[in-house]
């Protein structure tokens, strides 16, 4: 997953478990080194700075002098210390309203959001039993709702057609209505993307909020795309009021930037990642376990 990460870190850790005892040298060149690891994997400098500081003053606390096994336990704080970075536990969906609960899916064109879409809608009915509509309000890009339309019969759930001429909002409004009348849990509601941000792509999701009110509003984005993908959901955090994140193409040649900063510097929680191109590759993302992945 993050292999160029996971291989810097063992080294390090090879080193700290090797110590029967540790001075404070030994912690400052271990920490010099992770520090190194996290800034070739493109971790925003700000969150490397904050790590560090957390990992260094517990490194220096009696949870490690007392200790038998001081490297191990620094390892220790190390890996807490990172799960706690991307968000401590796994953050589930928000249902606490009445169905259908809507979700909104926003992110930049080629992040993935309308692969997840479908893939969400999968995980939703086959983890959660739940009953899943999914519609595109893309009205620029004829393909795209047709790649929705396919990958919902691919996974036999419901799609809601839209007819020529609808805005995005009377889309939208009209799949929420369809969604009532045919008792589904939850609305899937797929955007437009675009090759960057610009202010009518953020006025137009903004207003599907607005008329939506949905219940969680997911930014997708593209793990592969390292400090960019953490700049581009920052810009997003402070347009739209995100409930979360999907991480996709965590199956890929990720750096580790992406899934370690995203949570510090937006705020919001990585619910779920993207771990192939197949519908069935979503995962709920459970902090812990991603950071075990990391230090391998
Ligand atoms: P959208 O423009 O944001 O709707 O993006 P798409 O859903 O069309 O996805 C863009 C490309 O990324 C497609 O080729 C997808 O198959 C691929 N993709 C999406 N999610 C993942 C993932 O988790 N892993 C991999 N390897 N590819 C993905």
């Amino acid at each position: 997953m993050f292999d160029n990460l996971t291989n810097r870190l063992s080294g390090v850790i090879k080193t700290l478990r090797g110590q029967a005892r540790l001075t404070e040298a030994n912690i400052q060149d271990a920490l010099r080194e992770v520090r190194m690891a996290l800034l070739e994997a493109d971790v925003a400098l700000p969150v490397v700075k904050d790590f560090i500081a957390h990992v260094k003053e517990r490194a220096q606390g009696q949870e490690v002098l007392a200790s038998l096994t001081p490297g191990q336990a620094v390892i220790g704080i190390v890996h807490q210390e990172m799960a706690r970075l991307m968000g401590g536990q796994n953050a589930a969906l928000n249902f606490t309203t009445l169905p259908p609960a809507v979700i909104l899916m926003a992110g930049l064109q080629g992040a993935g959001k309308t692969t997840t879409s479908a893939k969400l809608a999968k995980y939703l009915r086959e983890q959660m039993k739940k009953k899943v509509l999914l519609a595109s309000c893309d009205v620029y890009r004829p393909a795209a709702m047709e790649q929705l339309r396919a990958l919902a019969q691919q996974i036999e759930t419901d799609y809601f057609s839209a007819e020529a001429g609808q805005s995005p909002e009377q889309i939208a409004l009209a799949a929420r209505d369809y969604a009532d009348k045919h008792f589904h849990d939850v609305l899937i509601i797929d955007t437009a993307g675009r090759l960057a941000i610009d202010e009518a792509m953020m006025a137009e999701i903004q207003r599907l909020h607005e008329v939506l009110k949905p219940i969680e509003t997911l930014f997708v984005v593209d793990a592969m795309q390292g400090q960019d993908a953490v700049n581009t959901a920052k810009a997003f955090s402070e347009a739209l009021p995100l409930t979360g994140v999907v991480l996709t193409k965590l199956d890929g040649d990720a750096r580790g930037g992406a899934a370690l900063s995203v949570r510090q510097v937006t705020g919001k929680p990585i619910k779920f990642a993207g771990v192939g191109e197949k519908v069935g590759g979503l995962e709920a993302f459970h902090p812990e376990r991603m950071a075990s992945r990391i230090l391998g």
